[in-house]
């Protein structure tokens, strides 16, 4: 398989037999709803099945089950993400990142944009970083007016929205018209992770299907089959809670590296001193580091914000009288029992203040700024 090239046959799909099956028999038989709710955790499968539909609707040589040859013209745009008619939607945010993360030299003029979202949009209660994760009603519209032009290549285009829990009240009003009659030729496929994060008028002009978070084991096999030893790949695992693009993660040797360290550091009874603050976030984010570095060094400050919650996560189960078989990081069991002989509302203090700051950094915020403000705060607890 040629290098960098997108899985677009259902069987390569990890789980998810029941959506699968489901999907299927639609594409097959072509009982194909207007608009889809993909509905799961990130990193279960969601876009990917998106984009396996749409190589199937519009695949010269389907098999009889229902799936992509994985060969023709078609297929191999979709592989390559080169199809004009796979249409993605997503916050403005995360198309900049995932373009920066791609592009391997790194320029000044992001760096810029980078500085005035830290400056202006880090800090605050409903601050600018949530309009980061937004998508808005001039994005819709651009849809909408695109969706009235036939497809450019394909039987049938795909557009996909995700999260469609960052549409706007306005977006989701402005979508309503075409969600419930698309113009020929279209499918809208809405991702969330619950139904209840979209409007329940778009809700119902949708065909729910659920995706579940992968089982430990198939991402644990999944890690092993990427040369993970057997014991760190099950540890991985379950810190993955589920989802393939958290456990691929992982698989980058200095992140689980660093994960022991910073542990250490942030669960530490002593509360860090406000110069070891700034020094422990300047080291988590060189500013020095360019391009693909940078985009390394953001997967890291994810991977290990994730696992710094779920330590909380371990304390409040521990607080709650849970056993300690339950614990995902079992491996830092003496801090995360100093941890649940806090308050609880300490404790949950501290998720929010972590989820803050994730949501900060994935809005585009400085990291640098966003990692000062989470240590502070939790320094402060
Ligand atoms: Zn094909």
């Amino acid at each position: 398989l040629e290098e960098g090239l997108k899985a677009v046959r259902f069987t390569e799909l990890l789980g998810q037999e029941r959506a699968k099956a489901q999907l299927r028999l639609a594409a097959a038989g072509s009982r194909l709803p207007h608009a889809y709710l993909f509905c799961g955790i990130e990193g279960c499968g969601r876009r990917t099945a998106a984009r396996m539909l749409a190589a199937s609707l519009n695949c010269e040589r389907p098999d009889t089950a229902g799936d992509a040859c994985g060969e023709c013209r078609s297929c191999r745009k979709l592989a390559r993400e080169t199809h004009p008619d796979l249409v993605i939607v997503e916050p403005e945010a995360e198309a900049r990142r995932r373009e920066k993360g791609q592009n391997k030299a790194d320029n000044k003029v992001d760096d810029k944009d980078e500085d005035k979202a830290g400056g202006k949009d880090g800090e605050g209660e409903g601050g600018g970083w949530r309009k980061g994760l937004q998508i808005k009603i001039g994005q819709v519209r651009e849809l909408c007016r695109r969706l009235n032009f036939a497809p450019a290549q394909a039987r049938v285009r795909v557009s996909v929205i995700c999260p469609a829990g960052g549409l706007t009240e306005e977006a989701s009003n402005a979508l309503l018209k075409t969600l419930e009659e698309p113009p020929p030729r279209n499918l809208l496929i809405l991702c969330c992770r619950e139904a209840n994060e979209v409007l329940p008028t778009i809700a119902s002009r949708c065909q729910a299907l659920s995706f579940a978070p992968l089982p430990a084991g198939l991402v644990r096999d999944w890690l092993v089959a990427r040369g993970e030893a057997p014991e760190r790949a099950e540890r991985m695992a379950y810190l993955a809670g589920g989802s393939l693009s958290r456990a691929e993660r992982w698989l980058a040797p200095e992140i689980w590296e660093r994960r022991g360290e910073f542990l250490a550091r942030c669960l530490s009874p002593a509360p860090l001193a406000a110069g070891r603050v700034l020094e422990l976030a300047a080291e988590l984010w060189p500013q020095t580091r360019q391009g693909e570095e940078k985009a390394a060094n953001m997967k890291l400050i994810e991977a290990l914000l994730e696992t710094l919650k779920s330590c909380y996560r371990d304390a409040l189960v521990l607080a709650a009288g849970g056993e300690t078989q339950r614990l995902i990081n079992r491996d830092a069991q003496e801090a995360v029992g100093r941890l649940a002989a806090e308050r609880p509302a300490a404790i949950t203090r501290r998720v929010d203040l972590v989820e803050r700051a994730e949501a900060a950094i994935k809005a585009n915020c400085d990291p640098q700024l966003a990692l000062e403000v989470l240590f502070l705060g939790l320094a402060a607890v």
